[in-house]
């Protein structure tokens, strides 16, 4: 007997990380049925910075997650700003109190993070189907058009055997992160000119995880020649961060833009560690506290794999490359794509048509189109080390400056609001096109 004997659903998601379970939730909140295939079990590891910025703690909101939000459980913590380190500047900068936005930031490791937002979608009524491969579109005709279900691979948890199986669904919603293979074999590839990262982490034991703030560094380098200063490396386009979890343990991490020279020749584990060797002392991160390995994983920015809709099927979050170019944050993004993927689903489903999937990318693009647009020629300056060293020596002493960008890469803008920054930004957003 099958482990998933249906073989119909409302609406099947492939991947059940923050874009898929929250799909889930948001589906299963419109009274869908609806399957989640995940490839892994829960609890299960992913690479990140364990970070979610006010932006994000709005969107754990509005999937229900309140407590979580607030960082109140267990393994859940919250932050009240973020501490800014480049060249001989420090900048504290408090999380800004403007437009609504919640006014602090939460860490949870993606182990935990992950495996609520499953837990959560399956509370909300959602089938999760663990250790469970999606391996190929189901058509809805021979002429490939339109996709209307996929084949899977269950794994067994006891003996490892596996067994095969097909769903059938008028909504598919794929997120299955960076790499997508299911968005592959539907033809779609990643835009090579969009922005890409690469970002490692490790974990450390640090007294710096009692800290309230998180802490940016614009001074990531090459590791310096042997004997040399750490001062004495190539200054790179990148950023450092340090984010204190619970359980007194930090993520350390850092990520490169793809428009470095670096790029693809740097050794990125070294990086980390000559940076880390150069920490103060009473900080604590050293390689004899760190847990762990240091692992990376890519980073795909502004709209890298597109259209997201794409015969029939939506893409969310990395699978798309929904990772935001100015800061590297992909969570909420994710998560806010789930919530308009599941409106126009929901309602195409119910008028059984899918002329409502086609606002799917209309409503991505009306809310961070412009913004993505002008990040890819951020991210294309700071690929030049001059810019950066002028970013860093000249703009980071001036506050009123800093407190601008601090909002622009935090990405807390208002549509309506009247506040300098709100305009200022909203206007360039509107004079560029969204892609
Ligand atoms: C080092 C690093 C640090 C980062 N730090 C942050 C941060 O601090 N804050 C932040 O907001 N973002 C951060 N990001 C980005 C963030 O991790 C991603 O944007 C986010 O995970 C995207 O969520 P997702 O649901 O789209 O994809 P994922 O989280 O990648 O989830 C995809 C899921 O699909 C499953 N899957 C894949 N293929 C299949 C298949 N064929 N069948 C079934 N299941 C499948 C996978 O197992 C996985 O569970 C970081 C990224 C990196 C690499």
């Amino acid at each position: 007997m099958s482990e998933h004997p249906i073989t119909h659903a409302d609406a099947v998601v492939v991947g059940a990380g923050p874009g898929g379970s929250a799909a889930a939730r948001f589906l299963a909140d419109a009274g869908r049925d609806v399957v989640v295939l995940e490839k892994a079990s829960f609890p299960r590891d992913k690479v990140c910075g364990d970070a979610l910025t006010p932006r994000a703690v709005r969107a754990l909101e509005q999937l229900g997650l309140h407590e979580e939000a607030a960082g109140e459980p267990d393994g859940w913590v919250a932050q009240s700003g973020l501490r800014m380190y480049g060249g001989r500047t420090v900048l504290d900068l408090p999380w800004p109190e403007v437009g609504g936005w919640p006014t602090h930031s939460v860490t949870a490791t993606r182990s935990l993070f992950d495996h609520t937002l499953a837990e959560h979608a399956v509370k909300g009524g959602a089938q999760l189907w663990e250790r469970t491969e999606a391996t190929a579109p189901v058509w809805l005709s021979d002429r490939q058009e339109r996709v209307a279900g996929v084949t899977y691979r269950t794994r067994d948890r006891e003996d490892g055997a596996t067994e095969e199986g097909t769903v059938r669904a008028p909504l598919v919603i794929l997120a299955d992160g960076n790499s997508s293979r299911m968005a592959v074999a539907l033809g779609l590839h990643r835009d090579a000119s969009r922005p890409m990262g690469v970002a490692v982490r490790a974990y450390y034991e640090s007294p710096r995880a009692e800290m309230d703030r998180m802490e940016g560094f614009l001074e990531m380098r090459t590791p310096p020649e042997e004997g040399a200063r750490y001062e004495d490396g190539d200054l790179l386009p990148a950023y450092g961060w340090i984010f204190p979890l619970d359980d007194g343990v930090v993520n350390v991490g850092w990520g490169l833009l793809d428009s470095s020279p670096h790029f693809r020749s740097i050794n990125y584990r070294k990086v980390l560690e000559a940076w880390v060797d150069q920490f103060p002392a009473e900080w604590g991160i050293t390689p004899e506290t760190r847990t762990g390995g240091v692992r990376s994983a890519g980073l795909p920015m502004a709209h890298n794999r597109h259209p997201m809709l794409h015969r029939g099927a939506l893409l969310v979050g990395d699978s798309a490359g929904m990772v935001n170019p100015f800061n590297g944050e992909g969570i909420s993004y994710a998560i806010e794509a789930a919530a308009f993927a599941a409106e126009v689903g929901d309602e195409a489903i119910a008028r059984g048509s899918d002329a409502p999937l086609s606002r799917y990318p209309e409503l991505v693009q009306g809310e961070w189109g412009g913004y993505y647009t002008l990040g890819r020629t951020f991210t294309w300056l700071m690929g030049h080390p001059t810019v950066m060293r002028v970013c860093r020596d000249y703009g980071m002493p001036r506050r009123r400056l800093m407190d601008f960008v601090f909002r622009t890469m935090a990405h807390l803008v208002s549509p309506r609001s009247r506040d300098a920054t709100d305009l200022i930004l909203n206007s360039l957003s509107r004079a560029v096109p969204a892609a």
